[in-house]
């Protein structure tokens, strides 16, 4: 089954609740190497998103899409607003004018995201920021894909690889971000980025399984 427009709706929604209760919990990893601020910036971001989705239903996915970039970027600020901003509005660029999506638009839409937070961000692999969770997910994807898997389950694949990137990050030397001014003393704490990339892959996953 392929990915509905009602479908993109709910991930949002799903989103904006799992950011919400884990608000704290992403702050708290961002007290340890950062300013304490990230799950307050992703909670404010995606709760105007929220806002926006009733008059964005006769949208289509890549317009929708489009919007929840604008929002994050003219919400959220700091690092991860621009960051999260690229990746949606990249994402809308690779799905304008869908009205759903199979897993090869799925990819797609992935992968421009990627693209976006790369430029935006100028970091890598390796480097214990969101990318951390997104690449791996993406490599899961392509692979998930290339075995002919519905979106369903590319994305339960993709949240299972996320999942694993974020927790790689404990042991990683922050080299871009607020986190890398902490040098060596970054390495023990888990990516807060990571995480909240993890949460926004892993409410994909679950409203399609649903
Ligand atoms: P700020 O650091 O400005 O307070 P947030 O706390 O909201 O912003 O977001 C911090 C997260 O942003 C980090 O945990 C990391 O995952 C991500 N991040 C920071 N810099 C980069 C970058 N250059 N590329 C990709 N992700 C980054
Ligand atoms: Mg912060
Ligand atoms: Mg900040």
């Amino acid at each position: 089954m392929p990915v509905t427009h009602e479908d993109i709706l709910r991930w949002l929604q799903r989103s904006t609740q799992v950011l919400h209760e884990n608000s704290a919990y992403l702050t708290q990893l961002d007290s340890a190497i950062g300013d304490a601020d990230h799950g307050s910036n992703m909670d404010r971001g995606f709760t105007a998103v929220s806002a926006k989705l009733a008059s964005l239903s006769n949208a289509d996915i890549g317009a929708l899409l489009k919007t929840v970039g604008t929002t994050l970027v003219s919400t959220v600020g700091g690092a991860s607003g621009p960051l999260y901003g690229t990746a949606f509005l990249r994402a809308g660029m690779a799905s304008a004018g869908k009205q759903s999506l199979e897993t090869p638009d799925v990819i797609a839409l992935f992968d421009a995201a990627l693209e976006g937070v790369k430029t935006r961000g100028k970091a890598q692999a390796g480097e214990k920021t969101m990318l951390d969770a997104l690449i791996p997910a993406i490599e899961a994807g392509k692979q998930a894909a290339s075995d002919q898997l519905p979106p369903a389950q590319v994305l339960q694949r993709m949240a299972v690889a996320a999942e694993t990137g974020m927790k790689s990050t404990i042991d990683m030397v922050a080299t871009k971000g607020r986190a890398s001014y902490l040098g060596e003393r970054s390495a023990g704490h888990q990516d807060p980025g990571a995480t909240s990339c993890w949460l926004i892959l892993q409410a994909f996953s679950d409203i399609l399984a649903a």
